[in-house]
């Protein structure tokens, strides 16, 4: 039995992957900063360990989508600029300045949340303008910009805010030629002329993600805000393969076969019998399900590899465990199962996941759940 000192499944972080990956993105930046992103429990791989590793391999800034991600991270005793850029009304946003979070807003209600937040800590709001460059989600729209800005200026003017940055986001970077990657950039350098217009000195101009930073380096600006790629993946498959630009996936999920069986020809196998067997083999358990992060669409779809093969996973994937049929291989229980890693000893890849599933390999990532350890190596 292989791995029996390891828990039942895990996740194995390889954080020197990690600090390549974002020393890559470092070198493609050139003359930006770059903010690692981290949100989401660093997609999937553990928020501080991975921060940790981007900073030590270059990165300058970290960003997370929710204040209590930032909060965790100083909690952690990471002392880098933070920004964080998704709060709904109400949030305790002096918490986060007390803190020395940059924080984002896209409308004027946020604004005054963030000087309300300034009075209340005694100290100007260090704030990032959103602008909507055609994303059609967070930001102001190109006609409330205007007005976003003034009102920006008039609360600088009281010391109550720091405008510090403008930034924007991407709808298809991950699309070579796309013609809206161009139309935003051009949409944003307007909407830093209509910014310095109202009397604002934004020094951080910030749009690009994991697609921009590797191929659009007119999109680079001042910071660039890489997530994906830090964790050695691709942003998509018409950008390329991690490997043509130095990135190194670092999540290998495993597991340990819990039980193998021999069966007859026309077994059923797991919830309402959606794999039969064509003959005698045997079936290994493997303990992971829904409950972990392993989509039930994986159902007869994904494959791992287990004995040394590539094999489909046999029928339903229930919430703790799915089942694989192994034929006349030699696997027993204990034995090692990789659902997907970096692919360098023929087991998938979260691409294949990805592809297999109808999803994106960001999905794949995030989604493996709390009770699955890290082990980071
Ligand atoms: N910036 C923002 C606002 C994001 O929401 C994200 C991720 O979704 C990123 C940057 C990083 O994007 P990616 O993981 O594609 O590099």
């Amino acid at each position: 039995m292989s791995q029996s000192h390891l828990p039942r499944a895990y996740a194995a972080i390889d954080l020197d992957a990690v600090r390549d990956s974002v020393a890559a993105l470092v070198a493609r930046a050139r003359n930006a900063t770059t903010m690692a992103v981290v949100k989401a429990d660093g997609y999937g791989h553990g928020m501080v360990p991975c921060a940790r590793a981007a900073l030590d391999a270059g990165a300058g800034w970290l960003g997370t989508a929710f204040l209590e991600e930032a909060l965790g991270l100083r909690a952690a005793g990471i002392n880098a600029p933070i920004f964080s850029w998704l709060a709904a009304p109400g949030e305790r946003l002096a918490a986060g300045l007390a803190a020395d979070i940059d924080l984002s807003a896209s409308a004027t209600w946020a604004l005054a949340e963030l000087a309300a937040a300034a009075r209340q800590v005694g100290r100007a709001a260090r704030v990032h303008l959103k602008v909507d460059t055609g994303l059609g989600r967070a930001g102001a729209t190109a006609e409330d910009w205007p007005n976003l800005c003034d009102t920006a200026a008039a609360l600088e003017g009281e010391g109550l805010l720091d405008v510090v940055g403008v930034w924007s986001h991407f709808a298809f970077a991950d699309d070579p030629g796309n013609p809206t990657v161009q139309s935003q950039i051009g949409r944003f350098g307007d909407a830093v002329d209509v910014a310095r217009k109202a009397g604002l000195n934004p020094q951080i101009r910030h749009l690009a993600n994991s697609a921009a930073t590797l191929i659009t380096p007119e999109a680079h600006f001042d910071m660039v805000r890489p997530g994906v790629s830090v964790y050695g993946l691709s942003p998509g498959p018409e950008v390329g393969p991690p490997s043509a630009f130095g990135l190194r996936p670092a999540m290998t999920l495993r597991a340990t076969t819990a039980l193998v069986k021999r069966v007859p020809e026309g077994t059923g196998v797991s919830y309402a019998h959606r794999y039969t067997t064509r003959s005698e083999t045997n079936l290994a358990v493997v303990p992971l399900g829904y409950a972990d992060g392993i989509p039930r669409a994986a159902t007869n779809t994904a494959e791992v590899l287990i004995g040394g093969r590539r094999r489909r996973i046999a029928g339903t994937v229930c919430m703790d465990q799915f089942v694989v049929d192994v034929g006349v291989d030699p696997v027993a229980a204990g034995d090692d199962v990789v659902l997907f890693g970096p692919g360098h000893h023929g087991e998938p890849t979260s691409d294949d996941w990805a592809r297999a599933l109808g999803t994106i390999n960001y999905e794949i990532v995030t989604r493996v759940g709390a009770r699955v350890p890290r082990v980071y190596t």
